[in-house]
């Protein structure tokens, strides 16, 4: 009985993993991290083209956009360094980066992944 649970619950993590719709593998974060258009994302293994939906791709950047901005004028507002404000940059972005991920694997955010 238990054993069933936990099959169910695999199976339903493995059904909510969007993946390419050319090679059927998941997207991989590198994948989305060295994408130059958060609407256009490159699979890892066949090089297909990943088309993320404009309208959240395009919230997603926004609000990155936004965040950052917060971020530099707090942490400009309390005096820190230029090294302290790299390093939060870098977090923020590679945090925003890994929800992104998250998000359009999971089929949160629309993509032709299937
Ligand atoms: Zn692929």
């Amino acid at each position: 009985m238990t054993k069933t649970a936990i099959e169910t619950g695999y199976q339903r993590v493995i059904t909510i993993m969007k993946s390419c719709p050319n090679c059927q593998k998941p997207p991989t974060f590198i994948a989305v991290l060295s994408a130059l258009n958060p609407a256009r994302i490159r699979c890892t293994y066949c090089k297909q083209t990943i088309i993320i939906k404009t309208l959240p791709a395009v919230l997603a950047t926004a609000t990155a956009l936004i965040l950052s901005l917060i971020a530099i004028a707090t942490i400009d507002h309390f005096g820190y360094g230029m090294s302290i404000m790299a390093i939060a940059l870098i977090s923020l972005g590679l945090l925003l980066e890994a929800a992104y991920f998250l998000a359009i694997r999971s089929g949160r955010i629309a993509s032709n992944l299937h």
